[in-house]
């Protein structure tokens, strides 16, 4: 049955399309009507009007229109049903639920339960960390009183604790009536064996304080978990995997608190870590966001410029050291794609702004953000603490640098006082630098236009599961260890390989002991996307898996690829204008790869024979 009519008539009747709107972001009024940046399509000047008096809006540039429940259904990818009822919710008419669930598909009803499912563990693990007796909990509850979080802080953020012995959480879910499914659809949960379900699950989140993630309209979506303990063996954060509900490059961790002061301020401060934002949002400073761990997307940049709006101002606040600097470089060249103002901020020394907020006080912070300088000055005063002015070989290091930064500013009357700005203190004609800017711009476009395609190096990095498993024994085990290093010469036997590049670098250079403190400090060394991808696979559990596996696994790889390597020979020799001597070449080559194909084949029929 459908929703009836009245019940949607009652529904826009209490809803208020600009109030409605706001929520998500800013808009400016001018006359009657209401505008902004369109969120359907990408601009840079407004043409996207919100009427009060008509309840609804339009863009001029892609013709987007609708009225409230439409506004919905297009900005969080909803259909109507699901749109109506969470305006529904919004303003607090009921709706009976059989009505409404008749029309959503299955994946909006998972999306759903997903949401659900992490609402209501939020919940659990919070109750469990203020609550339970366990060995865990007190020492969880004294960690954090170190910390400087107290108990209303935890409530305001819902932090919580997962507990060491995964089977309680297992076991409250089941009582909750999640089956094994869904709960390795919300991501809390992963199978035992990724071919035999019927094996279970286990929870992916064992003696860890947990962070709940929310999307920008509030849900739960997902989780960050720390360690906390001083043995600390893993990763210090792990967060739930890509779900239905959940995507690491749209999502900040506090935007759903921060979104009002972000638009109010027109000024959105982009720190490394969730403590660090929550240390300034309870000391006032509201306008930050954390992404989680991994660089900044250009969805990450979508979503934070709508609530900036389009004069607004974006401050980076990263580690003084060589890694936070890098990771400010990277979200530079992300951010100035759309054009908003970039300052960044230098942090004493060995100082995150959790640390320094509650040493010094929040008025310290203020006023680092306050006299925070554009990115090319931050830049600028970065570089003369690590190159030398006064050696030429420096000086055209720094001027390079500056000038790929620089060749990225959009607005030409900011680029050219920067141009000038950097050429005086490098000591060279303005005329000069300028050249080096216009032929950094020009590369950048040629690499562009020719590599769209390819995978970009913060990309999220997703391998098959052999590759995993191989990753996997190759830190966690001895004897797969030795092998790798006795057996393997890696340029010849992987080089075929689609993820060649990722296992030589991690082959070539394989932590001393399986410890797993030296396995932790082995990913620490790391880039943050390689450290974030090798953390979830060791939390992975491929038990009882040993170097057989690693053997097998790694021809399955080869297999693949030379699978695929006979295929696009196929496809080529079948091309229009091709010549017999050239059929005959490549004829050749697939019949060795043919028989490559079939040694590799048998290889692994006597592993499995051996093993028996
Ligand atoms: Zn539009």
């Amino acid at each position: 049955m459908p929703i009836p009519e009245e019940t949607i008539q009652q529904i826009l009747g209490s809803t208020d399309i600009i109030e409605l709107i706001e929520g998500y972001f800013p808009l400016q009024k001018k006359g009657q009507d209401y505008w902004a940046c369109c969120p359907f399509h990408s601009e840079k000047t407004p043409s996207f009007k919100v009427s009060a008096s008509r309840q609804g809006y339009y863009c001029f540039g892609c013709q987007a229109k609708g009225n409230a429940i439409g506004f919905v259904m297009e900005y969080e990818s909803i259909d109507f049903p699901s749109a109506v009822r969470r305006l529904a919710d919004r303003a607090g008419i009921a709706i009976k639920e059989d009505e409404y669930d008749k029309k959503t598909t299955k994946e909006n009803l998972l999306k759903k339960k997903i949401i659900h499912i992490n609402q209501t563990a939020s919940l659990w693990f919070h109750e469990n960390l203020l609550k339970s007796n366990s060995a865990e909990a007190r020492a969880a509850r004294e960690y954090l009183k170190e910390r400087k979080i107290d108990i209303q802080i935890a409530k305001n953020w819902t932090i919580g604790l997962a507990p060491e012995n995964g089977n309680i959480f297992i076991n409250w879910c089941k009582s909750q009536g999640f089956n094994n499914e869904q709960m390795v659809a919300s991501g809390l949960m992963s199978y035992r064996d990724q071919e035999e379900f019927s094996k279970g699950v286990y929870s992916r989140f064992r003696n860890r304080i947990m962070f709940p993630l929310h999307n920008d309209y509030g849900d739960t979506i997902a989780f960050s978990g720390r360690v906390f303990t001083p043995q600390n063996r893993l990763a210090k954060y792990v967060n739930s995997p890509e779900t239905l509900a959940f995507k690491k490059s749209n999502v900040f961790f506090g935007l759903n608190k921060s979104k009002r002061s972000i638009a109010k301020k027109e000024s959105a401060i982009i720190c490394e870590g969730q403590l660090d934002l929550i240390r300034c949002f309870e000391n006032g400073i509201e306008n930050v966001v954390a992404p989680l761990g991994t660089a900044l997307t250009e969805k990450h940049v979508n979503l934070l410029k709508r609530f900036i709006g389009q004069n607004g101002e974006v401050v980076l606040c990263f580690d003084s050291d060589s890694a936070g600097y890098k990771a400010s470089l990277r979200a530079y060249e992300e951010i100035s794609k759309v054009g908003v103002f970039i300052r960044a901020l230098q942090l004493p020394d060995n100082h995150d702004p959790d640390l320094l907020i509650t040493n010094y006080g929040p008025e310290k912070f203020i006023d680092l953000v306050k006299s925070a300088k554009a990115f090319h000055e931050y830049q600028i005063e970065t570089l003369s603490g690590q190159l030398n002015l006064n050696n030429p070989r420096d000086r055209i290091q720094f001027a390079n640098e500056l000038s790929i930064t620089i060749s990225q500013v959009n607005d030409p009357i900011a680029r050219d006082g920067y141009i000038n700005d950097v050429a005086i203190r490098i000591g060279i004609s303005a005329d000069e630098f300028r050249k080096r800017v216009v032929n950094s711009f020009n590369k950048k476009t040629s690499q562009v236009s020719t590599s769209t395609n390819e995978p970009k190096e913060h990309d999220i990095i997703n391998v098959e599961q052999d590759v995993e498993i191989l990753i996997k024994l190759s830190l966690t085990d001895a004897d797969t260890k030795k092998w790798i290093r006795n057996s393997i010469n890696i340029n010849d036997e992987l080089k075929s390989l689609k993820n060649f590049d990722l296992l030589s670098e991690l082959f070539k250079s394989l932590p001393s002991s399986e410890e797993p403190e030296d396995i932790n400090a082995f990913i620490s060394s790391k880039d943050s996307h390689i450290a974030t991808f090798l953390n979830d696979i060791i939390m992975k559990d491929y038990t009882h898996l040993s170097l057989v596996d690693a053997k097998k696994s790694l021809i399955r790889l080869k297999i693949k690829s030379l699978q695929e390597k006979i295929d696009l020979n196929k496809t080529f020799s079948r091309r229009e204008g091709i010549s017999n001597e050239e059929i005959l070449t490549i004829t050749s080559k697939v019949e060795s790869q043919r028989k490559e194909l079939l040694d590799f084949k048998k290889a692994l029929t006597n592993i499995d024979e051996s093993r028996d």
